[in-house]
């Protein structure tokens, strides 16, 4: 059989099997493009669950007229540009992959301007080549994506999405964990033409706590032990619930959200070390987990995050090190949580 090279398209509809996998897959990777981009204000406008309709407009810093056609491109990237980099990477793009992806297995188009430009582009990719054509738009500084019939050309794909409820309800779960990641980015989310979502910038701590309320229930973020804790490198810093406000329904939220490096990641480490610290605070029959949103943010060197394309995984360096790190800054903040209390009992 004789060997050829993949046209443009089909190498990138197979790339998307692994990063686009229902809408929601695809508002993350166009969600963190913008906060890569210096967003501080991103709209996000979803039809049917949005395997309709996804458009994502942010006031970030735009791409240039002449770079619109290498950003549609695989393996095209502005952020990484040597292996060395990949050892300390602090953006959330790196593979240059989402945007090739995403338009193989959409009708997408960009619309930008950057600062410098007096005018706005739009490009799209067409075909099996994926040519990239450019036109001239109307558009504020910044960038505008819109990826509409998501999966129209990939039926097996399409075959998988789920009801309109159940993709908007992953979009919605997804936007509270970058919502709680980015507290200075403004978030609207609309669906269906109705406006669902709103999460203002949060610049103090007692916006983060609205900010929590919002995503979480206000009786978890007013009762929540703030947590904060440096040791050398690395940090810990979040909300984490109280003990004494250990409730079934608090629990029942499933906030466990975990960043390291203001990337969310899922963890066993972390959740080994969240479950340790709570009970010594007390001892009590069921395994559940409490709810916490943490930060964990430490030397970009001392964790890959190369592991997995849709970047969920991590690996740290010295692991055993962090968990215990963890565990001790948990710990210290419920003691004091619990000292307090008991100073407070006998005034
Ligand atoms: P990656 O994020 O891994 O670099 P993408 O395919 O997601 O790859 O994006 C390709 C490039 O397009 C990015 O490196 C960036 O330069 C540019 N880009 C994408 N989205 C935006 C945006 N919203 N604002 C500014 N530049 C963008
Ligand atoms: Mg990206």
């Amino acid at each position: 059989m004789a060997i050829e090279v993949l046209p443009p398209q089909l190498a990138n509809q197979i790339a998307a099997g692994e990063v686009v996998e229902r809408p929601a897959s695809v508002i993350k990777e166009l969600v963190e493009n913008s906060i890569d981009a210096g967003a501080t204000r991103i709209d996000i406008d979803i039809e049917k669950g949005g395997s309709k309709l996804i458009r994502i407009r942010d006031n970030g810093c735009g791409i240039e007229k002449d770079q619109l056609a290498l950003a549609l491109s695989r393996h095209a990237t502005s952020k990484l540009h040597s292996l060395d980099d990949l050892d300390a990477i602090l953006s959330f793009g790196f593979r240059g992959e989402a945007l090739a992806s995403i338009s193989s297995v959409s009708r997408l188009t960009l619309t930008s301007r950057t600062k410098e430009q007096t005018e706005a582009w739009q490009a799209y990719a067409e075909g099996s080549q994926m040519a990239v054509k450019v036109t001239p738009a109307a558009h504020p500084e910044g960038t505008t994506i819109e990826a509409v019939a998501l999966f129209f050309n990939t039926p097996a794909r399409r075959r998988f999405l789920k009801s309109d409820k159940t993709e908007f309800t992953h979009i919605d779960e997804w936007l509270k964990r970058i919502a709680m990641a980015q507290p200075k980015v403004h978030f609207t989310l609309q669906h269906n033409g109705k406006s669902v979502r709103n999460y203002r910038a949060a610049n103090t701590q007692l916006q983060f706590i609205q900010r929590l309320g919002q995503i979480s229930s206000r009786s978890f973020a007013e009762h929540a032990l703030h947590v904060d804790c440096q040791h050398n490198d690395l940090r810990l810093s979040g909300y984490l619930q109280a003990p004494s406000h250990f409730d079934v329904n608090a629990t029942q939220l499933d906030v466990h959200y975990f960043y390291v490096n203001g990337r969310l990641v899922r963890d066993r480490l972390i959740n080994h070390a969240v479950r340790q610290a709570f009970s010594f605070a007390e001892s009590r029959g069921d395994a559940k987990l409490p709810c916490y949103v943490m930060m964990l943010d430490l030397d970009p060197h001392q964790v890959d995050v190369n592991v997995h394309p849709a970047k969920h995984e991590v690996r740290f360096h010295q692991a055993r090190y962090i968990h215990d790190f963890i565990l001790q800054a948990l710990q210290s903040a419920i003691a004091e949580a619990h000292s307090l209390a008991f100073d407070g009992g006998n005034e």
